[in-house]
């Protein structure tokens, strides 16, 4: 059941191959201009067509995704992996790329360089949380309808998640079941995971807010991210709470004064395209986001 990914890339890349070797010589040529990234996102979201024309006047891409359910295209540029509209172009030195590198293993704090540090302590300031770049929202805005919180409404579903009611994006319906499926089937044989099940309080994924500190929307806006919080919490959770215990040495906190949900339910979340925000170096250890795009990207179950 790990194997759910490679398996899927290597299907998706041999229908690619047929295709290009369909079309005429002159659209391959077309083709081959355009950014190998975009065909992360085309497997990553198999039911959205993504359509790329390269766009001489702005020498950029333009990307037109018709998505299930919606009538009008959407359509993003790719400004080097930032998936902007048009008119936010001007200011892409405001945003990241949406594809990052979320790492395979979990790495260990103490191997942090000073200088590392450094950036992370300007990185967390509030002063650049809150004028700072930041991910851009305009790609999943468009594949999950979430511009506002009227928008996104219609699709935020009630589920259960190991027992405890939270809300979801329909589109993570399936993924989050296959997820939960699979963490149950290996709590009957392994007591560290039948621990954590026993142990959560509570599973928190649609909540229509800002994060912390910044002026930006979480991924729990658009109930694509959630938050398994046990009842007990050994240790801290999160970066911004281990901040106030500790200003100068949060970042480097060893991974064993940390709370961590099982490294196997990890990998299951993984499993299924969710990454963990543990691996984040401004680490939030309950939470799991659906980035299938960031799992395909990095290799993270080859
Ligand atoms: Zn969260």
């Amino acid at each position: 059941m790990k194997k759910i990914f490679p398996i899927l890339v290597i299907v998706f890349t041999s229908c690619c191959t047929c295709n290009k070797n369909q079309n005429k010589p002159v659209e391959v040529e077309a083709q081959e201009k355009i950014p190998e990234e975009i065909s992360v996102f085309e497997n990553a979201y198999p039911d959205i067509t993504f359509k790329t024309t390269y766009v001489e006047s702005l020498d950029d891409y333009k990307i037109e995704m018709t998505v299930p359910g919606k009538e009008e295209k959407e359509t993003l540029y790719w400004c080097e992996g930032r998936l902007l509209p048009e008119d936010e172009l001007k200011n892409k030195d405001m945003y990241w790329t949406v594809l990052y590198h979320y790492p395979k293993e979990i790495l260990d704090p103490g191997q942090m360089t000073e200088e590392q540090k450094e950036q992370l302590k300007t990185m967390s300031s509030s002063q650049s949380r809150r004028k700072g770049p930041g991910s851009p929202m305009f790609f999943f805005d468009a594949i999950y309808n979430a511009k506002t919180q009227k928008t996104i409404e219609p699709n935020i579903e009630a589920a259960v998640f190991l027992g405890r009611k939270t809300r979801i994006h329909k589109r993570i319906k399936t993924p989050l079941k296959n997820v939960e499926t699979k963490i149950l089937e290996l709590s009957k044989t392994d007591d560290e995971v039948k621990k954590f099940v026993d142990g959560l309080k509570s599973s928190d994924a649609y909540y229509w807010r800002l994060i912390d500190g910044t002026n930006r929307k979480s991924f729990h806006s658009l109930g694509i991210a959630i938050d398994v919080i046990p009842k007990r919490i050994t240790g801290e959770i999160f970066w911004s709470w281990a901040k106030d215990h500790n200003p100068s040495g949060w970042m480097v906190l060893p991974l064993s004064k940390r709370w961590l949900p099982p490294l196997k339910v990890i990998s299951i979340f993984e499993s299924e395209g969710f990454i963990w925000g543990g691996k984040w170096a401004i680490w939030d250890n309950m939470h799991f986001e659906y980035h299938p795009e960031l799992i395909l990207h990095n290799g993270i179950n080859e």
